[in-house]
């Protein structure tokens, strides 16, 4: 087999939702082939969704960044079932499901992410989160060998997926039903987020919530919301969210968490647990 793979220079900030970060090297397969040949030649690879929940260093990240964009695009129904490629927008998966009618996943409508992403991250919104309806991830391993993995093999918890860092989600598989009603809920749940949160130049949740507890409280408790380093800024709509209000840095943003983590920490007593991924 042929282990040499063609990689491209990007910036990093062309590849995140909050614009930061520096030149990388970035690898996006035409093929499964293709897929298993680089991961195979045990090059130190990082796969990247949207980037909605991650920030790429300023410069020299030691990994290549692997974008799977390009395999799996059709969404293929197999009622009650979808089969989903990992690099598939989850709006483009919300879109397909209320064209078809079909309940179950419009949680997903407004998280910025990839279906890969969202089973990674267990992503959620309104009560549910993408290990509710998943019945199976295929998955190519360290050494470019795919399986399928059935929900029940996989343990899930708030904002996790308990797999190995190097495996690569391919494919994932969910449970729909028939819903009338599917664009009336999105329609409710896009109002409320846009009222309720920046949508843009944002990572989402920067910590996760404590047992019992609001991230966002503990963060206005301790005197953050607003709190600036540089260009990024804990905002003011939704002080759990981080926004870049222009010319932010990937360094900024990194200043700025733990510098909210121990202003926390000093008030409250609490450590709280980043969710988004520092890469
Ligand atoms: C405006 C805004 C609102 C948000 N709202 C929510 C919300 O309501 N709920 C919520 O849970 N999150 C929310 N988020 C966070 C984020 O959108 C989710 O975590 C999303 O699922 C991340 O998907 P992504 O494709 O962008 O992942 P990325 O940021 O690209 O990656 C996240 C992690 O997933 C891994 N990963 C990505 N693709 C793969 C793959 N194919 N195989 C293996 N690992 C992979 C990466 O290696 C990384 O560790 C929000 C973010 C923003 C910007």
């Amino acid at each position: 087999m042929d282990l040499s793979y063609k990689t491209t220079k990007e910036m990093g900030s062309n590849l995140t939702w909050i614009r930061t970060g520096g030149e990388v090297e970035v690898f996006r397969p035409d093929s499964i082939l293709e897929l298993k040949s680089f991961v195979k030649s045990g090059v130190d690879y990082f796969p990247l969704g949207m980037g909605s929940n991650t920030i790429i260093k300023d410069t020299n990240l030691d990994k290549v960044i692997l974008k799977l964009d390009n395999l799996y695009k059709e969404i293929e129904l197999e009622y009650p079932y979808i089969i989903v490629g990992s690099g598939v927008p989850n709006f483009t998966v919300s879109r397909f499901c209320i064209q078809n009618f079909l309940g179950g996943l419009e949680f997903l409508h407004t998280i910025p992410g990839s279906i890969g992403g969202g089973v990674f991250m267990n992503a959620g919104a309104y009560g549910s989160c993408f290990s509710d309806n998943l019945e199976w991830v295929e998955v190519m391993d360290i050494f470019g060998s795919v399986s399928k993995l059935y929900k029940k093999e996989i343990k899930f918890s708030y904002r996790k997926c308990h797999v190995p860092k190097t495996f690569i989600f391919l494919r994932a598989c969910f449970k729909v039903f028939k819903d009338e009603k599917i664009k009336e809920k999105v329609d409710g749940y896009v109002v409320s987020r846009n009222l309720t949160q920046p949508r843009f130049l944002t990572l989402g949740s920067t910590f996760k919530n404590p047992e019992g507890k609001k991230a966002w409280e503990l963060i206005d408790q301790a005197g953050c919301r607003g709190f600036a380093i540089g260009g990024a800024k804990m905002s003011e709509k939704h002080c759990n969210f981080i926004v870049n209000t222009g010319g932010a840095t990937s360094g900024d943003i990194v200043k700025l968490i733990n510098s909210v983590q121990s202003f926390v920490f000093s008030k409250t007593g609490i450590l709280l647990d980043r969710e988004i991924v520092l890469l």
